[in-house]
């Protein structure tokens, strides 16, 4: 495998030494009071939660869309996840040094999302890729394609006019900061149209159903790395990554500091899957998108929101509406201390429309 330096003038080093993590505004927080590092390529900043223990999110100059995270051990690495595109997985791989000369080995999908699958191809043959039985079929043609699939259009189909957009308020822009800072904009989001046709989903080739526990040789011994399928949730083979000595989780999308998409979800098994999430022992959820947090009154406002909104979307359904009628109507307002966007009725089309699916199976 050839891995491209990052010029060294490009990486900086911080070392933190109060508070390293903010919490997006919005979301009930204690303050972070843990000391660690925090290391960055030019498109990704790493935060350090335990000895060898990296949280890795985009800096914005490639779009990643999703985190991931980056587990180094004395003789290699793990990988949960890896992004959008197999541009994005390259700058996560090319990113890596600033970690680690540790070979990744091993490659674990959280789920079978464009944003968090389709780098996988990126990656070296010799790693092993592991997921969920269902993470496997959706991403190999089993069930579905996903590249014709509403998820990866509703996100995608939208690239070239955020591109157009993006360059006609550049060139309308007198001031040249903000200029500048909009044609960045445009070439990051252009890059990203131009890296999506070259996407080919590769599935992983080590599945679990429930768990697998992986030992990761490390200076004091060894890691337990827990893959664990705790229930159906934001999809059908949702895997969360649990590091019980370490007292940290990786959830992907399963759970978020703010609201998850729900258009694959199985909606009304999300919060029973939650509750066998809260059963585990750690300090620290680590999110596919966001920041780390360690508040679980955050688990608990979501587990609310959907034991919410799958009676109410239910009974407007009852009523006769349409699946596009009830996300305009279904009030969801008595959520927006913990989610400060819902400032009237609405939700998400692309859930209620599954909702309104699961409810005729
Ligand atoms: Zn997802």
């Amino acid at each position: 495998m050839t891995r491209r330096k990052s010029a060294s003038s490009l990486i900086k080093i911080f070392i933190a030494t109060t508070a390293l993590l903010v919490l997006a505004a919005g979301f009930a927080a204690r303050a972070h009071s843990q000391t660690g590092r925090v290391v960055e390529s030019d498109t990704h900043r790493f935060t350090e939660l335990a000895e060898g223990v990296w949280h890795g999110v985009g800096t914005g100059r490639v779009h990643v869309m999703s985190n991931v995270m980056v587990l180094v051990g004395e003789f290699d690495t793990l990988v949960v996840d890896s992004h959008v595109t197999p541009t994005a997985a390259r700058s996560l791989l090319d990113s890596l040094s600033v970690l680690t000369d540790k070979p990744v080995r091993y490659l674990v999908n959280s789920h079978y999302h464009f944003d968090h699958a389709h780098g996988n191809q990126a990656f070296p043959r010799e790693v092993e890729i592991i997921g969920h039985s269902f993470t496997r079929q959706k991403l190999n043609g089993e069930i579905g394609n996903v590249l014709e699939e509403t998820t990866f259009h509703s996100f995608s189909d939208g690239v070239p006019s955020t591109v157009a957009n993006l360059e006609r308020q550049a060139a309308n822009e007198s001031d040249p900061v903000r200029r500048a800072q909009l044609e960045q904009r445009a070439s990051v989001q252009r890059d990203y149209m131009n890296a999506i046709p070259e996407v080919s989903p590769t599935p992983p080739n080590i599945t679990l159903e429930e768990k697998m526990t992986l030992f990761q040789v490390v200076e004091r011994g060894s890691r337990e790395i827990q893959l664990l399928h705790l229930g159906r949730a934001h999809t059908g083979g949702d895997v969360v990554v649990y590091l019980p000595q370490e007292r940290i989780v990786f959830t992907g999308d399963m759970m978020l500091p703010g609201l998850s998409y729900m258009g694959d979800a199985h909606v009304n098994e999300w919060p029973a899957t939650l509750d066998a999430l809260k059963t585990l022992d750690f300090d620290w959820v680590l999110p596919g998108h966001g920041q780390p947090f360690n508040d679980r009154a955050v688990i608990d406002n979501f587990q609310a929101y959907l034991e919410d909104l799958w009676p109410k979307v239910a009974r407007l359904k009852d009523q006769g509406l349409s699946a596009e009628q009830a996300a305009e109507q279904v009030d969801m307002t008595n959520h927006s201390d913990n989610y400060p966007q819902l400032r009237g009725p609405g939700a998400d089309p692309r859930a209620v429309r599954r909702i309104y699916q699961l409810l005729d199976e």
